[in-house]
């Protein structure tokens, strides 16, 4: 393997993944990100915000680019690192895509998208959720759910604020929390409890940081990467904590909900803002087309949220981005309205026989621990802490060079000691990750 490759990656997953992500050229020996850093800044004048400078490249992306290149080059690898299912868009979705170029509907929209589309979203969220938004004022859509989710922090806490992210996480959310300019409170759960809040650790955490201006707490459910769920009885208690302290805003970022794999009535996903009347006014529900749909490309996503909430993040995306792209629009609105529910239970489906043949493989891996089986999103978060001294960077570095297999080393979801792999790819390529994974750790 190329020597400027396996650096790279180095440098790219481990905790401290920040000057890679600003000086990609100069990745030419192990000891050079200190000082490349500080050379580059003193043969440049302009200094980058300390705000930005501290914030880490998503690890996950950057494994994914390397393997993309790494396959460019004709160099087979086998990548289980990226969130993104490997089914296309359905058909009703690619025609109304064609069809917006073609009607040249390529204009900009209004910030918070298309009529269509927030009638479209508030419509799937009452028929599904059972929640209700007014779709001229409580909808935000925009390019992709991750905007929508660092508009959400955005509005609602800054310097001085404090935002509780349960852990283990999406990598995402702490770097956007100080993009924000605020602090993150880490959440820790058990792998015991399935990665789960449980209440009690909740009102611990909230009592802990009384005095900290906890303005934000954030909610992946289902969660991104333990593939755990919150079911209804749960979240409910977690509620009950939450009436006790009113200042607190849920960000409730539910991309993966409609990929629960449960067959109990009880376990099925429910909104967090269909939990109370009071939960309802302090939730910003985050949904998208990237997961359920297969649209990753085309960047669209949404807040729904009570009017103060949806007005915030408006005024932040007129700002920035001014709206989602119109096509992509079009296409959502094809997704919500015309594709079958039959065709997205089959999806649901394949991905099921995917996770409980992972599931299955893995148990009978010696020395790899999953203590409860995800039931929602397409991922799984084994604990191989016995591996490599706990060191899941070192060992997800060796797994790459040695078997050309990718997977995330779970240190990027505040996991330490855990690997996250993502099954939304073809049983094949399944297979064939499995038999590498489970002949690299024997080896080990
Ligand atoms: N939220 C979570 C938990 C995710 O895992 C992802 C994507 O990986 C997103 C949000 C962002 O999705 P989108 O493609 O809609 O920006």
């Amino acid at each position: 393997m190329r020597l400027t490759f396996v650096l790279t990656v180095l440098l790219l997953i481990s905790e401290d993944a920040t000057v890679s992500a600003f000086s990609p050229t100069i990745m030419t020996s192990s000891t050079s990100t200190k000082l490349s850093a500080s050379t580059e800044s003193e043969s440049n004048p302009i200094a980058i915000n300390p705000i930005v400078a501290n914030v880490k490249v998503s690890a996950t992306v950057q494994i994914f680019s390397n393997v993309k290149q790494m396959q460019a080059e004709g160099i087979e690898v086998t990548s289980l690192c990226v969130g993104e299912p490997d089914f296309p868009p359905p058909q009703a979705v690619l025609d109304a895509a064609s069809k917006a170029i073609l009607d040249c509907d390529t204009r900009y929209t209004a910030v918070t998208g298309t009529a269509a589309l927030r009638q479209a979203i508030a419509d799937d969220l009452l028929d599904r959720k059972g929640i209700t938004y007014d779709p001229n004022t409580e909808i935000v859509v925009g390019n992709g759910a991750k905007q929508c989710v660092y508009q959400g922090v955005l509005a609602t806490a800054g310097p001085g604020d404090t935002v509780i992210i349960p852990a283990p996480y999406w990598p995402s959310y702490p770097e956007m929390v100080a993009l924000a300019g605020a602090n993150s409170v880490i959440l820790d759960t058990k792998e015991e409890d399935g990665y789960l809040i449980t209440p009690e650790a909740l009102r611990e955490c909230l009592e802990e940081t009384k005095d900290q201006n906890v303005k934000l707490m954030i909610l992946c459910n289902p969660s991104n990467p333990t593939g755990g769920v919150h079911n209804r009885k749960r979240l409910e208690k977690l509620a009950e904590v939450l009436n006790d302290y009113p200042q607190v805003a849920i960000l409730a970022d539910e991309i993966y909900e409609r990929l629960v794999y449960s067959d109990s009535e009880e376990d099925e996903h429910v909104s967090f803002a269909a939990i109370s009347p009071e939960m309802y006014q302090r939730t910003m529900t985050i949904n998208g087309f990237s997961k359920a749909y297969a649209m990753t490309g085309m960047r669209l996503g949404y807040m729904a949220a009570p009017q103060p909430l949806a007005k915030a993040a408006t005024t932040i995306q007129s700002q920035l981005t001014s709206c989602a792209g119109s096509i992509s629009q079009a296409a959502g609105v094809a997704a919500l309205k015309d594709v079958k529910e039959e065709e997205m239970e089959r999806n649901v489906e394949i991905m099921r026989a995917k996770r409980d043949y992972v599931i299955e493989r893995l148990s009978k891996m010696d020395r790899v621990n999953l203590a409860v089986p995800p039931t929602g999103a397409f991922y799984v978060l084994p604990d191989v802490s016995t591996y490599y001294d706990g060191d899941d960077t070192q060992l997800c570095l060796d797994l790459l060079e040695k078997k050309r297999l990718a997977i995330v080393p779970g240190s990027s979801f505040g996991a330490p000691g855990t690997v996250r792999i993502s099954y939304a790819t073809s049983l094949e390529e399944l297979e064939i990750a499995m038999n590498k994974f489970q002949d690299f750790l024997e080896e080990c």
